[in-house]
């Protein structure tokens, strides 16, 4: 085990100690997404990214593969002085506060229960025909890459270059340079500039990797591509329960505790915010109320979704995080997806206070398990590309 795996290693399990329930989806969700991605990597690909993690200790850790065992990296070295930096690469700020009316909650007609619609006084959601500003915009939102697809385009290439380099090596070559490479970078090493382009040169090929492997589920999990307003539904407190039992119980509001200027989250009992509702609530209740308790019988589930023709066709049709509008066109899926189905509460705007319903649940599942199987086909795709 190299001294780059101690560090990460010992970084990782330090951190989990430290900040129990990071953000992104949640670790399930990464995990799913890698593990989708792994199965569909092309035998080659597969080799020289194994030789690149050089994680030779994930079956011991309980991962399938290496790619599972790092796709959580980067929420856990985000808390590190030296990553501070990678903080804003997770997700993306739609401008909402500089967009007139801002982006509200977008119609979906149909799962709408007009009759419910008297008793609330929140606003209701618009139709889709409303403010095309709320698109995301790459020169707004993206400001010099630093965003989540951004990140992705830019590690992709970088990681593609190098490794052209590298099929320039005979194999036993390729692996001495993977590992002397590796043993001459830590991370403290790593430059602070305010030029992100400066900073992704001084990370290593696995480091750009593991990167990538993590921001591309990011990328597809709505809420990290929504309104600034409230960071990503950070701000909007819900009741939320993991059994089929909704107990309508604010009590546990006060108790919470969002870090100012992370994108952090926390749950104490049904208490959730809107954000790790999607990170992580969902997926976990239907872990637990439809698949016995089994991550691997969820995962089996989803995987499924991908054997369906049309999907297939549809989900591949932009799967490569080389071609730059790739990663805008992701981004712009979740946007319409937050606005469409997070945001919306019975086609009404989701306000602090709102406990999400059963029904909520249940249709909001189908988009976390879509955005997850395309996650995985996407990496796939994208890594079978940058490696080609
Ligand atoms: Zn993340």
């Amino acid at each position: 085990m190299s001294m780059t795996i101690t560090n990460s290693v010992f970084i990782l399990a330090s951190l989990l100690l430290l900040f129990p329930r990071v953000e992104a989806w949640g670790k399930i969700g990464h995990q799913i997404v890698a593990n989708i991605a792994y199965n569909r990597l092309d035998q080659d690909k597969r080799e020289k990214i194994d030789i690149i993690l050089n994680f030779t200790d994930f079956e011991t850790q309980g991962f399938d593969n290496q790619l599972a065992a790092v796709a959580d990296w980067a929420d856990t070295v985000r808390y590190v002085s030296e990553y501070h930096w990678t903080g804003i690469l997770h997700y993306i700020n739609l401008a909402d506060n500089k967009i007139k009316n801002g982006c509200p909650c977008q119609n979906n007609n149909e799962y709408s229960h007009p009759t419910k619609f008297k008793f609330h006084s929140e606003p209701h959601c618009h139709n889709q025909t409303d403010n095309t500003s709320c698109n995301f915009v790459y020169e707004r939102d993206c400001v010099d890459g630093k965003c989540v697809a951004g990140a992705i385009h830019d590690l992709s290439m970088m990681v593609h270059n190098t490794s052209n380099f590298k099929d320039q090596l005979t194999s036993n070559d390729e692996k001495e340079w993977s590992h002397e490479f590796l043993k001459t970078r830590h991370t403290n090493e790593i430059k602070k500039s305010s030029n992100i382009q400066d900073n992704y040169k001084n990370l290593t090929n696995k480091q750009r990797l593991m990167f990538i492997i993590h921001f591309m589920g990011d990328i597809h999990q709505p809420l990290h591509c929504s309104r600034k307003t409230d960071e990503g539904g950070n701000s909007i407190k819900v009741v939320f329960s993991k059994s089929d039992q909704i107990e309508d119980d604010t009590s546990n509001f006060k108790g919470m505790i969002t870090p100012r200027g992370l994108r952090g989250s926390e749950q104490i009992g049904n208490a959730w915010n809107l954000h790790s509702v999607w990170d992580d609530g969902i997926i976990e209740k239907s872990i637990k109320i439809y698949h016995n308790d089994s991550q691997i019988l969820f995962q089996n589930h989803v995987e499924n979704l991908l054997t369906v023709e049309t999907n297939i066709e549809q989900w591949s049709k932009c799967s490569n995080s080389l071609d730059e509008e790739c990663p805008k066109k992701w981004a712009q899926e979740s946007v319409k997806d937050a606005l469409k189905w997070a945001y919306n509460n019975d086609n009404r705007e989701v306000v602090s206070g709102d406990v999400l319903s059963e029904e909520y649940f249940e249709t909001r599942l189908k988009v976390v398990e879509r955005r997850l199987a395309v996650a995985g086909l996407r990496l796939a795709s994208s890594l079978n590309v940058i490696f080609g």
